[in-house]
């Protein structure tokens, strides 16, 4: 734009020479010109996408939409997309299209197939060999080799997963129509030597949100000073940029469409199109690199990578590196499941506005430097275009095809090879198996971890009868994962704890992902072969655990041993009366824990409890009598849950998890909150961990865009799902933090977790606890990279890693069914003080701040037995969080306030800390009766709460 025009034109004729001399296209007539006009700077374009390869037979994209991909002000949502493939398969022998799945709204998930004539009549064919050159025990080296020759890899793209990342959508569009259709010998061989799979939008439900939203607020706003907010505050039913961190969990529809794609077609790489850098950043990691994934993993990355940015660097287009984004260390993102199960995870980040709309922008000044991993930077201010940000992603994307064509052979090897590796050091060295025990105290979440196993394709088996190895001896229905199979390195990684470096780069996300530490499970290594010859069953499908009632009697117990399904069992039994106990006691010679529920005779309770039993796992015993312990009343709360429209995505986990367990609750928008009478509709108002600063919590999206409505009209009919708005701007704003306040005042449970925990105290709602500096404000660790490492190694951070705690008060309802020395997962968060009596008057210098009170300390970071800090992952500065509290329990007018400094709602993978949260909202109204408490006092029996 900025160019003079000759230069352009000359550049462009130059452009059309090279691209028509080395190829037999013809060019569709225009196609280069509206390139071109897109294109910002000649150097933003190569010459294999600077126009579209004409055809007689196949409808180019500008032929079926009247334009071609990347035009600025535009943008594809699914039902065009989807039409437009469909009309592409339909004309051309080369693709065909397959649907993956489902969205949680309906929509379908659908995948293109793109290689030459014989291999698209010849799929299944080649599918068969990528599955036999997955399991190298049906599969030994001649035989390998054999399919090898006759095979070729399958190379997976994974577009518009991050909704608001608006460009990869159009430009796989016309990457399906140019590898279908373009006879340029680099196309050809490409066609010839491997399967294109583009999914071209992986998560639809984000991308028609997205494509509404931009329509509605964004199109024809090009100066960024002014845009409003450019995303809308869902892109799925259940979360926002966490959509692509689901890979262990496979809680999404899109991750399980993407999941089942990759063990039905084993694809040499899963490539994910992000938009986050300039210009564009090919993914490779910085290290500490994650020991469990094959070393050939790692040079074969380095080798795409370094093949995208040569490629685009002799084509002269700037600003291409790799390196210095991401540590590779997690791989927790969508794309890991091809890292997790011996193939190749990858992504990009270019340059992505958001919008469709032309910007100026400028580059951060340490994005403009040269370094070895950015030969050729970018300068500090671009005019950017969604066509620009397009040719970075098509350009790179054929150069990695190229790369892929050129290796077809030697990728299939080393594919081949991994799983080899893998399988024979389960064979080779210990340890050899994991023992897994069915009774940990809940036999239930023993089940569900089995079950993630088995859902990433881990074998699984279960002992018929007691095996003694030299670890000791474990009864028949123990769970055994051997690790003589070919994703024994997966297996490892997630049954074992993880060891972050202490002087390794900062890491981009968590550094802990131990499902046994997540589920506060154990998963025992064996280094004795002989669990080779022990006689085991092999799990064809996840186990399901069915609980028992035994005993006689008109009362019924549950011991509490620590079972997650508590919180649905109440809600199941939401009309029953039950009692929680306070101290253990002993009924029929067995004893019962503190938490222990007794449930006396009521009208309808024996037909209730059994099929609960068998639901959840929960072993009920029947007595003849009302044991004499002291106890509290455990009605099943009214749960209220806000969710800002600032920040949807963490508390959205809180809502799948309680989704998943059937529990009711309220959903509270912001507006619900201001509109208050809150005591009257809810008694536990639950606030989850959010990423937002507390002005930002408070007065959420900024009012000078109002009003902006999120409800579903003729113009925006993906609008107002999950939850819908006349205007989302403005937060609760002190009206709402005042009715926050009569809550609690009137005998409400207030419950904050991770982030949230800053409007309770340090919004005022809980007095005479300070924020002590040396925390990390913001959850996220994100920008990763060298450059972040060293502001924050003086930080205490705990960035998603197992840590020990103690518990201050083992009397307090949220200590049932856990030790007094545990330890929970935490990511970043402030660090508070021990509340004090009272806080330093403003310039007084003799009435200093008043003694510390830990009445209200339930549980402290650290363990005070002496045990190491991280259980698993890493921690910096953690000498400054020890002793701090990590629960805080805080009267508050009638009501309490309880606080965690940590998030046991994370992405539905600390299973075994959500129990802390459920203990919180089961023994509510014990919580309020029992007010402040000294700490050490023995505990009676509580009062009964005003109702
Ligand atoms: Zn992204």
């Amino acid at each position: 734009m900025f160019r003079p025009a000759l230069v352009w034109m000359l550049s462009l004729a130059w452009l059309i020479v090279t691209a028509t001399a080395q190829s037999a296209d013809i060019p569709e007539p225009g196609s280069a010109e509206a390139i071109a006009a897109a294109t910002t700077d000649p150097h933003f374009v190569s010459p294999w996408v600077s126009y579209v390869p004409a055809s007689s037979t196949v409808p180019s994209p500008e032929k079926f939409f009247g334009r071609i991909m990347g035009a600025p002000g535009e943008l594809l949502g699914t039902e065009k997309t989807y039409a437009y493939a469909r009309a592409l398969a339909a004309a051309s022998p080369r693709v065909r299209v397959f649907t993956l799945g489902h969205s949680e709204e309906g929509r379908e998930i659908l995948m293109l197939a793109i290689a030459d004539e014989d291999a698209i009549r010849d799929l299944d064919r080649l599918k068969g060999a990528t599955a036999a050159l997955a399991d190298p025990r049906r599969t030994d080296q001649a035989a390998a080799d054999k399919l090898i020759a006759g095979s070729r890899p399958i190379y997976y793209f994974n577009a518009a997963l991050h909704s608001d990342e608006t460009g990869s959508t159009e430009a796989m569009v016309e990457l399906a129509y140019r590898l279908a259709v373009s006879e340029q010998p680099m196309i050809q061989r490409i066609r010839e030597r491997v399967v294109v799979l583009i999914n071209p939008i992986s998560n639809p439900d984000g991308r028609d949100k997205m494509v509404d939203w931009f329509y509605r607020y964004l199109k024809g706003k090009t100066d960024r000073d002014t845009l409003p907010r450019q995303s809308p505050p869902y892109w799925s039913k259940y979360t926002f940029v966490d959509i692509n961190r689901d890979t262990h969990q496979q809680t999404h529809e899109t991750t399980k469409a993407v999941h089942r794609m990759f063990h039905e077609w084993h694809p040499m790489v899963v490539h994910d199109l992000h938009e986050g850098t300039p210009l564009m950043m090919t993914w490779n990691g910085t290290g500490p690199y994650n020991p469990n994934i094959d070393p050939i993993t790692y040079t074969e990355f380095l080798e795409l990578s370094f093949h995208e940015v040569e490629a685009l660097t002799a084509m002269g287009m700037p600003g291409v590196s790799t390196w210095n984004f991401g540590e590779a260390f997690a791989h927790l993102y969508l794309d890991s499941v091809a890292m997790n199960h011996n193939s190749i995870g990858r992504g990009y980040e270019t340059f992505g506005n958001g919008s469709a709309e032309t910007e100026q922008r400028s580059v951060s000044q340490s994005s403009t430097t040269m370094e070895w991993y950015r030969p050729l930077p970018v300068g500090r201010e671009v005019t950017w275009s969604a066509r620009d940000n397009l040719n970075y992603q098509e350009t790179g994307a054929l150069a990695a095809l190229d790369e892929t064509a050129s290796e077809s052979k030697e990728m299939l090897h080393n594919f081949y090879k991994k799983g080899w590796d893998s399988w024979q050091k389960g064979l080779t060295q210990p340890p050899y198996a994991f023992l897994i025990p069915e009774n940990q105290g809940d036999r239930a979440r023993v089940a569900q971890m089995v079950e993630r196993l088995m859902g990433q394709h881990i074998e699984v088996a279960q002992a018929q009868q007691l095996i003694q190895l030299k670890e000791g001896s474990f009864p028949a229905g123990t769970y055994v994962v051997r690790l003589d199979q070919p994703y024994r390195n997966y297996a490892v990684d997630l049954l074992t704890p993880q060891h972050y470096p202490k002087d390794g780069e900062a890491p981009y996300d968590d550094v802990s992902w131990e499902l046994p530490a997540h589920y506060h499970l154990q998963a025992i290594p064996t280094a004795d072969a002989s669990i080779r010859e022990a006689a085991l069953t092999q799990l064809k499908d996840a186990p399901h655990v069915e609980g028992r009632v035994t005993g006689s009697g008109p009362v019924y117990l549950l011991k509490d041993t620590g079972q997650e399904s508590f919180l649905a069992a109440r809600y199941r039994l939401a009309n029953f009366e039950i009692r929680i106990a306070e101290r253990e006691f002993e009924a029929g010679g067995t004893k019962f824990p503190a938490g222990s529920w007794i449930v006396a005779s009521q009208t309808g309770l024996r037909d209730a409890i059994p099929p609960i039993a068998a639901e959840l796992g929960l072993d009920f015993t029947e007595v003849s009598a009302i044991p004499e312990v002291p106890s509290h009343k455990a009605q099943a709360p009214r749960i209220g849950l806000w969710v800002p429209w600032a920040d949807t995505d963490s508390i959205g986990w809180i809502r799948y998890s309680l989704d998943q367990r059937k529990v009711p609750y309220t959903y509270l928008r912001d507006e619900d909150v201001r509109a208050g009478n809150l005591r009257s509709r809810i008694d536990v108002l639950l606030y989850g961990h959010v990423d937002l600063e507390l002005a930002e919590q408070i007065e959420g999206l900024p009012k000078t865009w109002s009003p902006m409505p999120f409800k579903k009209t003729a113009e925006t009919p993906s609008f107002g799902t999950p939850a819908e708005s006349d205007d989302i701007t403005g937060g609760i704003g002190y009206e709402g933090l005042a009715q926050i306040q009569r809550f609690i005042d009137n005998g409400g449970l207030m419950l904050t977790l991770g982030s949230g925990t800053m409007l309770a105290l340090e919004g005022g709602l809980v007095r005479f606890v300070r924020r002590s500096s040396g925390g990390v404000p913001r959850s996220t660790a994100g920008g990763g990279g060298a450059s972040s490492a060293a502001s924050q190694q003086a930080a205490t951070r705990t960035p998603g890693a197992h840590v020990r705690v103690t518990f201050d008060r083992t009397d307090h309802p949220i200590s049932y069914g856990y030790p007094a020395h545990t330890y929970v997962f935490r990511q970043n968060f402030p660090l508070y003080a021990t509340p004090r009596h009272w806080l330093r008057m403003a310039y007084c210098t003799t009435c200093l701040d008043g003694p510390e009170d830990r009445s209200g300390v339930v549980m402290e970071w650290g363990d005070t037995d002496g045990k190491a800090f991280v259980e698993s992952g890493q921690a910096w500065g953690e000498e400054n969080l020890i002793g701090r509290p990590a629960i805080l329990d805080m009267p508050v007018g009638k009501g309490h306030v309880v606080s965690f400094n940590f998030n046991p709602m994370h992405r539905d993978l600390n299973r075994g800390d959500q129990r802390l949260l459920w203990n919180a909202i089961l023994n509510w109204q014990a919580i309020i009766a029992g007010q402040p408490k000294v700490a050490g006092a023995a505990p009676g029996p509580s009062p009964e709460p005003e109702e």
